[in-house]
């Protein structure tokens, strides 16, 4: 799997133009037809997704271009679980920020839960991203233990990326950055910083 930007014509040009690198091998990927529909549920209402494979010229492994909105098996925008994770980080509880963001509080307490399981992991992730994307960075000072240091690493490294590259939301760039595992299982590996 490898995450793309959201803007389908733009990864089509890349894609057809030899510009997407395989995340296996760094071997060039061409078209390979497209991957299972699905509806990803977003703040202003569903959309659905189609995503694109590619197959590798140097490994001849397929992959499928999740855009940067979506999670790998998640059904909601990253936006919205970013807003849970946010709220959470600020004391909510997860039945109120179900019902504020109109999603099944099981679905919430899941992405909670799994965020806190991750949280040691995705703090040193993300702190190597920033410091990779800023090596003015400071230290990524402690904001308070466990999920909200977690969150700070992510806030950090995202400055740092709208810093180089240009202006982003956040979660689309935690979602690049993380590969789209941010909330895979523990076993799941971050792509590595390069
Ligand atoms: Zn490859």
């Amino acid at each position: 799997m490898l995450i793309v930007c959201a803007d389908e014509a733009r990864v089509e040009v890349e894609l057809v133009g030899g510009l997407l690198g395989c995340p296996s091998c760094r071997g060039m990927l061409r078209p390979w037809g497209h991957g299972v529909e699905r509806v990803l549920r977003c703040g202003l209402g569903d959309r659905l997704l189609r995503p694109r494979r590619a197959r590798c010229r140097g490994c001849e492994g397929t992959h499928v271009l999740l855009p940067d909105m979506a999670f790998s098996r998640r059904r909601d925008e990253v936006s919205v679980i970013g807003a849970a994770i946010e709220a959470k980080v600020a004391g909510a509880g997860h039945r109120p920020i179900a019902g504020r963001l109109g999603v099944h509080a099981d679905t919430v307490r899941g992405w909670l839960r799994r965020f806190a399981e991750r949280a040691g992991r995705i703090r040193a992730h993300f702190t190597r991203w920033a410091v990779a994307l800023d090596p003015e960075l400071g230290a990524v000072l402690p904001a308070g233990g466990g999920i909200a240091d977690a969150l700070e690493a992510i806030a950090v490294a995202a400055r740092a990326w709208v810093l180089r590259f240009g202006p982003g939301d956040p979660w689309q760039i935690a979602c690049l950055l993380s590969g789209g595992a941010l909330l895979c299982n523990t076993s799941s590996l971050f792509p590595a910083v390069r």
